[in-house]
């Protein structure tokens, strides 16, 4: 062996080493979180998801800034085939793929090299410029980020110009690359030849350049933030699978009878790092830090300190810091606390579970659930908590609604209207679920009416239950109170249980989400329909016939629990613009980029900063459509809008309204 083949085969083998330890190293750390749902179930759904997202690059491609990306990632995979080819060289210096494959596979991997090589410089160069000279929003700014990226940029630009330039260096003096190899030809052109075909010393350094470059990024990803290179195909391959039964935003049921509540280990929420379960440690490895899940959150555009994105990060930080010491099983772990001190709980506090971080994340990182279980470990095991979700907790597991009012308030609404009840009926097709926010918030009483006046149009057989309903307890589980949530939602399902009915109709996305998809894990199993489906249904078999149109131009808000929770985005679509007069004009921002209100996850219920309040965004989203009026199908949003509209003084110029007072009005007067 030659003294350049020992030195090589010395870098070689230091460099897999390395690469090897870090990624056991990654795997030791992930492996102290707790044991999650089944992995490999589903084994076949699995391949699929990874084909499609990690090979297909489906959610990269979403954004056009996604594409650099994708011929990036292929780029890579591709050139592989020229990574191996030139180290061989360091061994066998003539070698190339025809030798081994003829001479027809080396001139398409050839062509592919010279196509994909430019492809990958190109792609390196726009995103030079966007990190450096366009700096959006979503690149993380700080001079760590910044050198990360720069060093990992450079070193692959070097590595495409020195390809080139030794695919130059062979052209000219070995005549053995075939295929169309343009750029590598280019190349061929500038460099030194000899008459002997014996490669010169320039082919040598840059020979050398490249190898070891590749070397020191097989080594460096790891600890950079291309650790996602690491972590994003076994994430996608281990996700949950949210998009089946309608399950996306359900969150997790805590057994409580499981919980050794004498346990001196924090059982309830997460407190420590080794509290969240594996897949989401595997989480903070897979993030390509690209920004999406900021771009689209309502806390960090209203100013809030929550950043989903910086979240991850850090919390990838914190667990890179003590990982070590966990997984030898030590007494003290070193490091910050881990909530309150490296995620701050106003960052826990500042989540409106609106999805939007999980909905756009390319590679499936559950920003909601790590913040939720934060939330449990505050309210459940430190009773930390603010006066205002104390106070709404108290309301709800005191007199069954989180407005605190008296449970008699709730049939108010249908004063007058002789709205049949269950427990008289005993059965009905539908059981119109009200909800606290209709039967209880003046603005949200005229959906309820309005709703019972289209039932009625359309002789729908349909009860409510009254005083007997009592909230179903989202905004407790989102508030991290899970006790209480079960404790509600165990109440219910007992006196649902006293009826028949058929389906269970809602106007509150809520509801809707937390009777249809979370009562599930208790064992009940209803129809639930959303009131835009069953309007839209009603509207298009003719048993309803909207006789008026209604409004001008108007622009129509998505609720993030019938949107990015429950998929229903054409539905109340359909039923606008089968009563609305008007063109409806969609926001910058709607269907899966809708922002928020500022409601979900219990912040109904919460102070904001006067500066800071997400509804006051959303509704500037609204300003700029030019219309006037918006229009809803939740309660939530219903009221936040028109907070908002109140605060900026804009009563008179733009409406409010629900899509069921907009069916109501164009059937005309009783
Ligand atoms: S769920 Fe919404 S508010 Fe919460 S972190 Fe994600 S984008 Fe932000
Ligand atoms: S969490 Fe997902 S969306 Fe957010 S920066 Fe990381 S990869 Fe991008």
């Amino acid at each position: 062996m030659q003294s350049s083949e020992i030195v090589l085969t010395v870098m070689i083998l230091s460099s897999i080493s390395f690469f090897v330890w870090s990624v056991f190293r990654i795997y030791r750390f992930v492996r102290i979180g707790k044991p999650a749902y089944d992995p490999v179930d589903r084994l076949g759904w699995r391949i699929q998801t990874v084909m499609q997202n990690f090979f297909g690059q489906k959610p990269v491609v979403r954004e056009p800034s996604g594409w650099g990306h994708f011929f990036i990632f292929w780029g890579f995979l591709v050139l592989s085939m020229a990574t191996i080819e030139m180290f061989i060289r360091g061994y066998s210096p003539t070698f190339h793929w025809g030798v081994l494959l003829g001479n027809g596979a080396a001139a398409v991997l050839a062509t592919g090299f010279d196509f994909f090589g430019a492809a990958v410089a190109v792609a390196i160069v726009i995103a030079i410029i966007r990190r450096y000279i366009i700096q959006p929003d979503r690149l993380r700014k700080d001079f760590a980020a910044r050198f990360d990226a720069g060093l990992i940029l450079g070193m692959i630009l070097t590595l495409m110009l020195s390809m080139f330039v030794t695919n130059g260096y062979i052209i000219r003096n070995e005549q053995a690359l075939s295929g169309f190899t343009p750029i590598s030809n280019f190349f061929a052109g500038l460099v030194t030849g000899t008459r002997d075909g014996a490669m010169p010393t320039g082919y040598h350094v840059v020979w050398w350049v490249h190898n070891l470059i590749i070397l020191a990024f097989l080594s460096y990803i790891p600890h950079s933030k291309h650790v996602h290179l690491v972590g994003a195909l076994p994430n996608i391959f281990f996700r949950r699978d949210r998009q089946r039964d309608r399950k996306r935003g359900v969150l997790k049921k805590i057994d409580f009878e499981a919980v050794d509540f004498e346990a001196d280990e924090t059982t309830l929420g997460v407190g420590k790092i080794q509290d969240f379960t594996w897949p989401q440690l595997l989480n903070l490895y897979a993030c390509t830090e690209c920004g999406r899940c900021q771009d689209n959150c309502p806390a960090y555009h209203s100013g809030k300190l929550l950043n989903p994105a910086i979240l991850i990060h850090d919390l990838k930080d914190h667990l890179n810091d003590v990982g070590a010491s966990i997984a030898r099983e030590e007494q003290a772990t070193p490091g910050e606390t881990l909530v309150g001190g490296v995620i701050k709980e106003e960052v826990i506090w500042a989540c409106t579970t609106c999805l939007a971080c999980v909905e756009h994340c390319p590679v499936f990182i559950e920003h909601v659930d790590i913040l939720q279980d934060m939330r449990r470990y505050l309210v459940m095991d430190q009773a930390n908590l603010s006066e205002e979700a104390a106070k709404t907790l108290d309301n709800m597991e005191n007199i069954g609604n989180p407005w605190g009012m008296p449970n008699q308030n709730r049939m108010q609404w249908c004063e007058g209207l002789d709205v049949p009840l269950m427990k008289d009926k005993k059965e009905a097709d539908y059981l119109y679920w009200v909800g606290c926010a209709a039967a209880l918030d003046v603005k949200n009483q005229n959906v309820a009416r309005s709703l019972v006046k289209i039932l009625r149009e359309a002789e729908i057989d349909f009860a409510i239950l009254g005083t007997e309903e009592s909230c179903t307890g989202d905004s407790a589980r989102r508030l991290g109170q899970e006790y209480l949530f079960q404790m509600m939602a165990e109440g219910n399902i007992e006196t649902l249980g006293k009826y028949r009915f058929k389906k269970i109709i809602t106007t509150c996305p809520h509801c809707f989400n937390t009777l249809g998809n979370e009562y599930k894990d208790f064992g009940a199993d209803y129809q639930v329909i959303h009131h835009s489906e069953f309007l839209a249904e009603l509207i298009a078999s003719g048993k309803i016939k909207p006789k008026q149109t209604v409004a001008q131009p108007l622009t129509y808000h998505d609720a993030c629990y019938l949107g990015r929770h429950n998929g229903i985005y054409d539905a109340p679509r359909s039923v606008i613009s089968s009563v609305a007069g008007g063109e409806l004009i969609e926001m910058d921002r709607s269907r899966e980029k809708g922002l928020c209100c500022g409601a979900g996850g219990g912040m109904m219920w919460m102070d904001e900063e006067a500066d800071k309040r997400v509804n006051v965004v959303r509704f500037g989203d609204v300003e700029a459509t030019g219309t006037a009026m918006v229009s809803t199908a939740c309660p939530f949003c219903n009221i936040m809008l028109d907070d908002a509209r109140k605060m900026k003084g804009k009563e008179d110029s733009i409406a409010v309204k629900d899509i069921a007072e907009l069916v109501a009005e164009s059937l005309g007067s009783d």
